[in-house]
């Protein structure tokens, strides 16, 4: 039987971690402060802003939430992103995703000052992930915070390991894989056009599945032994539970998984509250940066 990650637990050690280090700037005259801006109404992205302003709070930053109507026009958000930018008060700024159609998200995001990209989805910030120079650059927090869980249970480097990473997505997939290749981990990128998914998923000593599709992995696509990591956060119907009611499982089967597995994730309580803490500790570096300090390991 797998051991079974506990992410809530590592993401809360992080977050104290970060806190005891905010109190310290803090002390010095650098209050770290994260600014949040979300467009329009869509409920999920109301709950993951939410949250992200919460703790943000609880670690002692300044935190500032930007609730923009669904109309505003992209203008309007450049020049939001652009006084942010100028903000010394602020050192991390987050869109979040996704912006209402009407918004050029790219544009947005590479608005946003590189020193401020606490998402790490500018041009230059994935640059340096592409090319090995992660050090003074952010890395994208989900990744992060998934790479954090793998060495935890294998170890800084991933020499002789080969990995699977399902999906390539911006925000997941492809950073992923560079943090596992910086590792020295033998690195595939699977997706909707792999053939034989299962068996190259029974290939990897470390499988990460970022899909966004219920319960795909199945327990005999799993090498025995295998570090799986689930980043899938999906709702689906629970009639069990009452009618009308959901509940969230990952890209995973865990049930069958957890019997092949060495160590695996649980959805909830596995990557994402990992996602959250490393926003909280890119903000932090941010702020270190900002005031000429090394930032905390
Ligand atoms: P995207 O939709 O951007 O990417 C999904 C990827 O999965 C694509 O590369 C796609 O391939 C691939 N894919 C889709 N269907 C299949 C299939 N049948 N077989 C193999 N590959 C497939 O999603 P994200 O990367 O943004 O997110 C992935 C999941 O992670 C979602 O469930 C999301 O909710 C979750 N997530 C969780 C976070 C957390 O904090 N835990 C944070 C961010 C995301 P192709 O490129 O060929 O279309």
């Amino acid at each position: 039987m797998a051991e079974i990650i506990d992410g809530k637990a590592v993401a809360a050690r992080i977050v104290d971690e970060v806190t005891r280090h905010a109190a310290e700037l803090a002390a010095s005259g650098t209050v770290p402060g994260l600014a949040v801006i979300i467009v329009g109404e869509d409920p999920a992205s109301q709950v993951y802003v939410a949250s992200k302003s919460r703790k943000a709070e609880a670690c002692g930053f300044h935190s500032v939430q930007h609730s923009l109507p669904e109309a505003t026009t992209e203008e309007e958000l450049v020049a939001l992103v652009e006084e942010l930018n100028r903000n010394p008060a602020i050192h991390g700024i987050l869109v979040q995703l996704p912006l209402p159609a009407h918004i050029n998200s790219g544009r947005i995001i590479q608005t946003i000052a590189p020193e401020k990209d606490v998402d790490g989805f500018h041009y230059l910030n994935v640059g340096k992930l592409g090319t090995g120079a992660i050090g003074d650059g952010f890395v994208p927090c989900t990744p992060a915070g998934s790479m954090l869980l793998i060495q935890g249970v294998r170890g800084k480097d991933l020499s002789g390991l080969s990995a699977v990473v399902i999906g390539r997505s911006n925000i997941v997939g492809k950073p992923m894989a560079n943090l596992l290749l910086a590792a020295n981990a033998t690195v595939t990128i699977a997706h909707s056009r792999t053939a034989d998914l299962p068996a190259v998923c029974r290939s990897a000593d470390i499988l990460v599945a970022a899909v966004g599709r219920p319960e795909m992995v199945k327990g005999d696509w799993i090498k025995p032994g295998a570090t799986v990591i689930d980043v899938g956060i999906n709702r689906i119907p629970a009639p069990e539970k009452g009618e009308g009611k959901t509940r969230l499982v990952g890209d995973v089967a865990f049930d069958e998984a957890k019997q092949i597995a060495g160590a695996i994730t649980p959805v909830p309580g596995g990557v994402g509250p990992m996602t959250i803490a490393m926003l909280m500790a890119n903000t932090l570096a941010s702020a270190c940066r900002a005031a000429g300090r090394e930032p905390p390991a």
